[in-house]
């Protein structure tokens, strides 16, 4: 079908999660014009429509306080985010510092950020293909309430999840037979707690009484826990075919919601006369496939904190693998310490203008599971928005690769 309307950008990013606002600002503040092409209708991605509530991977592991793993927009984004949200840098196990958010302040936050750097955002609006010439990317066609437009840009940022426009132009994927299991989020309201780890400690203990559903586990989202409201997060106990109907998966989540919040209200005390608030819409799939770029990041890059001449995010998040087993696997590295992702690894291998960000990096399965956190999506996708702008505006790309270095990987 033809287009009804062109319209042309110098950078056009796809999805406007994490890793797609921070590239779209970043290409916006270093001079292109950016549009932005959201399918749902609102932005933040996993982050508010699955409702992950919280920012992990933007500090680094240890230590009596919170220090930062990487500085530029992805702290700007986590200090802003703070601030709406009333919350702070929170300890958890193993020295692992986290930032809870509210979901409202990440979206509220997000369009803000884009508004204000004057990126075009069009949500509720999906890429169905592109056109590539040689070894560009030329063009994409979205779905909108206007019909279909045809988007024209000197460079693309694939910030879906998925590594969609690599997929579109029949570029090389990396695909596994099966991803990590997913999680569906709930929040319920009227619950009598006050202090978060014993109503998760209660909370185990009902579902391991009532357990085997066969269901996987329940636990409280960290930091979650205000004025009687709590969130709620089941892990699925089946990994992800690849290929799966999402549709199913999504039923699927939606219905565990439900039994999982009658077996609480029968089973701990706190949540006796608690009715459900909230149901996250999106089901949490962790990793799905994803492009293959110039470099792909690896399990040993990670847990030996390597670093590259051309390292332009910081990753500081152990390897977090939801595979077949019923616990998560944990890899940490030292204390203290951080690895990089290469500039390589957010390069489409054979498209010359396509750059990737967030959980669709170039990376391996056990890679991702550390790289996938939101705080790393922050810097990939900054640093992917410069060098998508970069190219776009024929500067030098070894300055704006020293210049995201200096911006955000130097702590
Ligand atoms: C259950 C679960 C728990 C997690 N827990 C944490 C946690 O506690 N802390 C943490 O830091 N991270 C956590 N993560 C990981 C983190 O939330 C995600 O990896 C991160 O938010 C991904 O951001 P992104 O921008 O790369 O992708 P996404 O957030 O997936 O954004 C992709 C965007 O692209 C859009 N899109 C897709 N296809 C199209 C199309 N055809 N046209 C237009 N737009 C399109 C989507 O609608 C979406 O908005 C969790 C993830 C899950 C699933």
């Amino acid at each position: 079908m033809r287009p009804e309307q062109t319209v042309t950008a110098e950078v056009l990013v796809v999805g406007a999660g994490a890793a797609g606002i921070a590239a779209a600002v970043a290409a916006s503040r270093i001079g292109a014009r950016v549009v932005v092409v959201e399918r749902g209708a609102l932005t933040g991605g996993k982050a508010t429509a699955a409702m992950v509530g919280t920012i992990c991977g933007i500090y680094l592991r240890g230590g009596s306080e919170a220090r930062y793993a990487m500085n530029g927009f992805p702290r700007e984004f986590c200090e802003q985010l703070a601030g709406r949200s009333g919350t702070h840098a929170v300890a958890g196990v193993r020295g692992l510092w986290f930032l809870p958010y509210a979901y409202d302040a990440f979206e509220e936050l997000g369009t803000w950020l884009l508004n204000e750097t004057g990126v075009e955002l069009r949500t509720s609006t999906s890429i169905e293909s592109c056109h590539a010439e040689g070894d560009r990317l030329v063009s994409a066609a979205a779905r909108g309430r206007d019909g279909l437009t045809e988007i024209r840009a000197a460079s693309m940022v694939d910030c879906s999840g998925t590594g969609l426009l690599a997929e579109l132009s029949g570029a090389p994927m990396i695909r596994t037979q099966r991803y990590q299991r997913p999680a569906q989020v709930f929040c319920m309201r009227g619950v009598r707690a006050n202090e978060e780890s014993a109503l998760n400690m209660a909370v185990n203990r009902a579902m391991l009484r009532a357990d085997p559903t066969g269901h996987g586990s329940v636990s409280v989202v960290p930091g979650s826990l205000r004025e009687g409201q709590v969130c709620l997060k089941i892990a699925f106990s089946e990994q992800v075919e690849e290929g799966a109907d999402l549709d199913v998966l999504q039923a699927n989540g939606q219905r565990m919601a439900g039994e999982m919040a009658a077996l609480l209200k029968e089973g701990v005390e706190a949540f006796h006369g608690a009715e459900v608030s909230t149901v996250a819409p999106e089901v949490g799939v962790r990793t799905q496939q994803r492009a293959q770029g110039r470099y792909t990041l690896e399990q040993e890059d990670v847990m030996t904190c390597r670093k590259f001449a051309d390292g332009v995010a910081n990753g500081a998040w152990p390897i977090e693998f939801w595979g077949a087993e019923r616990n998560v696997a944990m890899r940490y590295f030292g204390e203290g310490e951080h690895y990089q992702v290469p500039a390589g690894a957010l390069r489409a291998a054979t498209l010359s203008n396509l750059f990737l960000a967030g959980r669709t990096i170039s990376a391996t399965e056990q890679a991702i599971a550390s790289a996938r956190v939101i705080g790393t999506c922050l810097g990939t996708g900054y640093a992917a928005g410069v060098l998508a702008a970069t190219a776009a505006l024929r500067k030098d790309m070894d300055a704006a690769i020293e210049s995201v270095r200096r911006a955000q990987v130097y702590i």
